[in-house]
């Protein structure tokens, strides 16, 4: 019988050597992982980072040019990963079912999801639109949700995958003007837990991400509006400066790894301590 205080399969000291040697990504070539909002930012950083490890893409996006001039940058860096570009809003339910359907007709399985897509959402909540609300509920949350049950499904039927929803430090720390982003994202830190509880012995592990700020086009987009200040989110945070999508990608590689299997149900922060410091 099994000895149930022990793994099925212990993580190996020669799995650690390999993560020292600079070898450590090699369980993830060949396999399927699906990106949500890969145009972009952050979604696009992982997809370079999966890239290179050489698994295979199935990329989600709403704006098709951008998701089209991302792969074309992908195919360039790495011909021979197989990619599948879809356009598809996250906060549709039927579409992101029929996008997930095809990427089990191309390759027959999901084994990781990187539940990504994601919009900013500033406002005065008084003044804030039950119209706004309900978009950043679907996109930030419900979309989500419509992600990790088909991912989920599918993985559970093929007998385990990985699963990383990208919350945010704003899911943890509040922030004025934020109410539906801050909102969304600490839904969707509880989210992971509830879904990591539940499906762990089913073999799926599920993970979030908080990230602080990041210099992408999110946060572009806010300082063009005069809605923040680089100078002063630099001097805010304990690093002195913005994170790099490519920061965020490295966790999200290191998560979605083996060497992360006993990490469950997890809110992962990478805000250059941001969120450690109360501010005087
Ligand atoms: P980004 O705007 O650069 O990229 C987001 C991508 O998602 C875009 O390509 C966009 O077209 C796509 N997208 C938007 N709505 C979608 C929908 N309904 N369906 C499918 N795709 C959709 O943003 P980013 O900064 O890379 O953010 C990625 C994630 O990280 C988001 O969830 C965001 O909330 C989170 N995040 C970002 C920061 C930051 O400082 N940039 C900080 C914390 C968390």
């Amino acid at each position: 019988s099994r000895d149930a205080s022990f793994p099925d399969a212990p993580y190996s000291i020669e799995a650690l050597q390999a993560l020292a040697r600079g070898q450590g990504f090699a369980g993830l070539r060949d396999k399927v992982v699906l990106i949500t909002g890969a145009a972009s930012g952050i979604g696009l950083a992982m997809a370079h980072a999966f890239s290179a490890c050489g698994a295979r893409l199935a990329l989600l996006d709403v704006d098709g040019a951008a998701l089209e001039a991302a792969a074309g940058r992908l195919r360039a860096a790495a011909p021979q990963v197989p990619i599948l570009a879809q356009v598809a809003a996250v906060d549709e339910q039927p579409a992101v079912e029929r996008a997930f359907e095809a990427v089990e007709q191309a390759w027959g399985r999901v084994d990781v999801l990187l539940n990504n897509a994601g919009i900013s959402m500033n406002c005065p909540t008084l003044e804030l639109s039950g119209e706004a609300w309900r978009k950043a509920v679907d996109v930030n949350l419900n979309g989500v949700f419509y992600c990790a049950q088909a991912a989920a499904r599918r993985m559970v039927a093929r007998g385990g995958g990985v699963i990383l929803n990208m919350a945010s430090m704003y899911g943890v720390v509040a922030a004025p003007e934020r109410a539906a982003y801050c909102a969304t994202k600490a839904a969707v830190a509880m989210l992971s837990k509830s879904l990591a509880i539940e499906w762990g012995p089913l073999g799926v592990r599920v993970n979030a991400i908080a990230p602080g700020y990041v210099r992408t086009a999110l946060v572009d987009d806010l300082v063009a509006r005069g809605r923040m200040d680089l100078d002063a989110l630099a001097r805010r945070t304990p690093s002195g400066r913005l994170g790099t999508p490519e920061e965020i990608a490295a966790l999200g590689l290191f998560l979605a790894s083996d060497h992360a299997a006993f990490i469950n149900g997890h809110v992962a922060l990478a805000d250059g301590g941001w969120s450690a410091y109360s501010y005087i």
